[in-house]
């Protein structure tokens, strides 16, 4: 059982922030109302205590405060998961949003990036040299949560997920020592971090390898929900045999309002993501096929990278209400686009949705027990989620998504992106990792034995 913040001596907390160069917010502070709020305006969280660390030694204080006085510990990087993971009633919440840098080399397109950054802060200062480090599909995601757990989007077919440019990384363990982490140092730690999540101690700052991205060829085109089990069955052929370069997730949606013409307001569609990084000749040849589907809506051009990275941020502005239930798919046989029909056309408010993003291409071609993300011959990674801004229709969009995975579970590979489930339990959990939980389970009993950091998909002794 943790000991609650409340019950701590004012002057352990006094000494405590004195050894820090960021502040501490206490729940009587001003501040704490807007610092407790998290990107999913579902999450109501109280913690007892933030530290809002400003470097590793800040990091590392607040590590051995946590341990030391049997706190419950949270590590809030973006703030970004549909959980609320980055935040825990009660405990302390180790806040890496000072921990902001980004640096580019060019010698070697690498990038150091620090435990707090933004993906969007990433892209802004690869852009300018025409790199980009493989990421998700919305700036504001935090780097760490995202990375730690995988990391799947537009970059996902040609350049692999997050992780697999994951190069190195430095962090504070849960015994406070400080250790720097790649394919020759702390090997066992490397392996972990590149999908097993914030388990195994706080990251401070990552190396990846970035590449040679300035603009891509992308957007959306939409069909009709009517026509979702032939575009769905066509697709699945398309997207699997298509080059690395091309990428495009599956999507049932609302159109909810500009910039949309008017004419697809508030009606519910089958949607295709592009984004491609080849030439325009290429993309020309290679995107007959999906004209000739005729989409009611196609509206895919050349853009800067930053670009397509933003493209939702302002239909997704932090706060809305979120709801997530996830699995992973091999197939989009006819059973299973039949159920994506029902519940798209069904869809409860005009912001909830429904994705699946193509694990195929370079993603799919590094081994299952190379990194503990396991599920690489899944061709799909799916994510329902339910969204609304205020909490009056909570209910439906939860039961919308539970009842969209209850209908497709059966047909899924068994377990889920971590990075897309909510607090599940352990056997969800366990299904996610299959055959790399037991070797998880050995490297967190080595480093983290207490199981101090165990606000997230946790791996339990
Ligand atoms: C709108 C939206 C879009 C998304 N799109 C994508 C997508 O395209 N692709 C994708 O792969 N995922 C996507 N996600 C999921 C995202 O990867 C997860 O929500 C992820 O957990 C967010 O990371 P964060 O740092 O912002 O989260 P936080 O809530 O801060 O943290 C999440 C977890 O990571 C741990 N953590 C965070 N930083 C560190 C660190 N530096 N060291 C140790 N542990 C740390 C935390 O303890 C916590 O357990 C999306 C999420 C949202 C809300």
């Amino acid at each position: 059982m943790s000991q609650s913040v409340k019950t701590l001596d004012t002057s352990k907390i006094e000494e405590f922030e004195s050894q820090l160069r960021g502040k501490i917010i206490q729940p009587l502070d001003e501040e704490y109302n807007e610092i407790r709020k998290v990107y999913n305006g579902m999450i109501d969280k109280r913690p007892g205590l933030f530290a809002m660390c400003l470097d590793v030694a800040d990091v590392i204080s607040s590590v051995n405060f946590g341990r030391e006085n049997n706190l419950l510990v949270a590590i809030r990087g973006g703030g970004h998961n549909g959980g609320g993971l980055g935040l825990c009633d009660e405990g302390l919440v180790i806040d890496l949003s000072g921990l902001k840098s980004v640096r580019v080399d060019t010698s070697n397109n690498t990038v150091r990036v620090g435990g707090g950054n933004l993906w969007g802060e990433v892209d802004h200062a690869t852009h300018p040299f025409g790199l980009a480090v493989p990421a998700g599909i919305i700036s504001t995601t935090g780097v760490g949560g995202l990375t730690l757990g995988g990391g799947v989007g537009h970059l996902s077919r040609k350049y692999g997920l997050t992780i697999d440019n994951l190069l190195e990384a430095d962090m504070v363990l849960a015994d406070g020592s400080f250790v720097t982490v790649n394919k020759d140092q702390n090997a066992d730690l490397f392996w972990a971090i590149r999908g097993g999540g914030g388990n195994f101690g706080i990251v401070t700052s990552f190396k990846f390898q970035a590449h040679p991205v300035k603009t891509v060829i992308g957007g959306p085109t939409l069909w009709p929900i009517e026509r979702i089990e032939e575009i769905m069955a066509w697709y699945h052929k398309f997207i699997n045999n298509a080059p690395d370069e091309l990428n495009g997730f599956i999507t049932t949606m609302i159109i909810p309002g500009p910039p949309f013409p008017e004419t697809l307001h508030n009606k519910q569609f089958c949607g295709i993501v592009w984004c491609y990084t080849g030439s325009q000749d290429n993309f020309d040849k290679l995107f007959k096929p999906v004209l000739a589907l005729n989409p009611v809506f196609a509206h895919v051009g050349e853009m800067p990278y930053p670009s397509i990275q933003t493209l939702f941020d302002g239909l997704m502005p932090p706060g809305l209400q979120w709801y997530w239930r996830a699995d992973f798919f091999k197939e989009l046989g006819p059973e299973v686009s039949a159920q994506h029909l029902k519940f798209g056309s069904n869809i409860p408010t005009p912001l909830s949705q429904m994705h699946l993003y193509p694990i195929s291409g370079a993603a799919s071609r590094v081994g299952a027990e190379e990194t503990p993300w396991a599920y690489r011959d899944a061709n799909y990674a799916g994510v329902y989620v339910g969204v609304d801004p205020g909490p009056k229709n909570a209910t439906k969009i939860t039961n919308w998504c539970k009842d969209y995975y209850n209908a497709l579970h059966p047909y899924s590979a068994g377990g889920a992106y971590s990075n897309f489930m909510m607090e599940e339990g352990q056997e969800r959990v366990k299904a996610s990792y299959k055959h790399n939980y037991d070797r998880l389970v050995k490297i967190k009993s080595a480093y983290d034995p207490e199981n101090l950091f165990r606000v997230n998909q946790n791996i339990r002794l």
